[in-house]
This record gives C-alpha cells, structure tokens and sequence, in this order.
C-alpha cells in the first residue's frame, strides 16, 4: 500500500516534472521563433513604405475583379480596326523600373507609366528618364495612401497637385492623365470617404481638365507578392483575347521581378498578334469602370 502511493506521488512529480521541462521550453521556443519570423520580415522589407506598398499590391487585387465590363468612352481612334496596345505600370518608379525601360527599348515599343510620390534622388531621377525615352507619365498620386486619399475629394485633389508639382520640378512635365490607386471601383475607398466617394473625385477631376484611365486587360501580377512568370503572361494573353484596343495593368514595384521576366514575352505575343504600342493621352483610347460622371 505504501509502496502503491509512493509509485502514485511519484508519477506525479514526474507529471509535474514533465509539464516544467517539457512545456515550457517549447513555449519560448515558439515565442522565440515568433519574435525572429517578425524581426526577419521586418528586415527583409527594409523600410515600412515597402511594406504599405505590398500590402496595397494585394489589396488592390483583391478588389477588384477581372470580368469587370467597362464603359469604353467613343474616341477619333476608336472606329478604326487598327489593334492597339497600351501597356500600363503602376506604382514606380522602383528597382524595377530600369529593367523595364531597357525592355521597352529594347523592343521599340512606348508605354504609360502611372507613378507615386517618391523621396529619393536616385528614385526621382526615373520620372524624367521615362519622359526623355519618349514613354507617358501619369498620376498615381503622391501617397497611394487609400485612408487619406479617399477621405474626400479635396483630399484626392491635394494629393495629385502634390505629385505633379514633384513631377513638374524633376521631369518638367504636370500630367494630366492619371489613374485611381485600386482603380476607379476600389471598394476600399468606402471605408474612408463613403458609398460615392469615387464617383465624387471623378467628377470633380475630370472637370478640372483631367482624364482617368482603368485596365481592360490585367496581366494578374498584383494576385501575389511574386506571381509566376507564366502566369502573368498568361492573363496577358487570355484577357487580351478578342478585343482591339487594350489597356495592360501592371506593376513597376521592387517585389514584381516577374513581371519583368514575362515583359519580352507578352510584348512579343502582343505584336504576333497584330498589336500597335502607343501611350495613353486624354485623346487616345479610354477605359474606365465607373460611367462618366454627370
Ligand atoms: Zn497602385
């Protein structure tokens, strides 16, 4: 019997034991890899804009879908059968941005370029590069800050005047296309200034003399960080498929590597199958989600 409880007291303490030295390391240990998965992340961003930015990549995606159907405003181009393509970056200029002009140049061909408020010299230098190689500049806005952007219409309006006043000092050019961060039917943009807060910058913005544009073809690269090659120049491919003239959405962002990779191929396809390259202006071509404002 003594020896019964001894064997009981001492299969607890071994319990006890066990919860001590077995538990607990494997709690720090989590907690430990947990702080280093934080701090690498962290790290490998390097800065908290690049983050803001990935994040924004992804959740332009997510709102928007691809079957859209747009309101394809008439345009002198419009009636003539010639197939057209305007390739289209968002976001830069970036690490990438380099990569993409040699391509371009490489190729013969001219694209758009929607860029964003950038702080360094190394960075601001792109935007003249880009004009001087004969390509488009458009507006991004300076932040591509959805909260305050979208927070009301003055507050879209400052933020492009904000841009383009960087733009007319380091390119000596104020453009007078832009697009909407998320397109012109981003669903986030309700959270900070209401149901119809799209509607009321589009307006207000095309009456001052501005013209937006949205995609019709996307080439999906914002569906991830880094989304395979193949894939990208698939949806070029895929949502190109029977329309005329089209409006490429990609990405010119330190993460979209690959759509750099599938840039020469899509460009390639593109002209076997009859495309022209020109860039956007408010007489070209225009795409756009919402109806025209009224
Ligand atoms: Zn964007």
């Amino acid at each position: 019997m003594s020896l019964k409880k001894r064997s009981v007291f001492c299969y607890l303490v071994w319990l006890i034991l066990c919860a001590l030295t077995g538990c607990s390391p494997e709690k720090e240990e989590v907690r430990t890899s947990a702080g280093q998965k934080h701090i690498a992340g962290k790290a490998s961003y390097g800065e908290e804009e690049q983050v803001l930015s990935g994040f924004q990549m992804i959740a332009e995606h997510e709102a928007k879908p691809y079957a859209i159907v747009g309101k394809e405003k008439p345009s002198p181009e419009q009636g003539s059968r010639k197939k057209k393509a305007y390739l289209t970056f968002d976001d830069g200029p970036s690490r990438q941005t380099k990569h993409i002009l040699r391509i371009l140049r490489d190729k013969g061909v001219k694209a758009t370029f929607f860029v964003t408020g950038k702080s360094s010299p190394e960075l601001q230098a792109y935007y003249k590069l880009i004009v001087n190689e004969g390509h488009s500049l458009g507006n991004h806005t300076y932040s591509h800050n959805y909260g305050y952007i979208y927070s009301s219409v003055a507050a879209y309006h400052k933020d492009t005047d904000k841009l383009n006043d960087l733009l007319a000092r380091t390119a000596g050019v104020r453009p007078d296309i832009f697009r909407f961060p998320g397109g012109s039917d981003n669903h986030l943009s309700r959270k900070a200034g209401g149901r119809h807060i799209m509607a009321k910058i589009a307006r207000e913005m095309t009456n001052i003399g501005y013209q937006y544009f949205d995609w019709n073809v996307s080439s999906t690269d914002a569906a991830a960080v880094t989304l395979p090659k193949q894939d990208i120049l698939e949806s070029v491919q895929s949502n190109s498929r029977g329309k005329n003239q089209i409006i490429v959405l990609m990405h010119d962002d330190d993460h979209k590597t690959t759509t750099v990779e599938a840039l020469p191929d899509a460009i390639d396809w593109l002209k076997k199958q009859g495309y022209q390259f020109e860039t956007l202006s408010k007489s070209s071509f225009v795409f756009q989600f919402l109806h025209p404002p009224g």
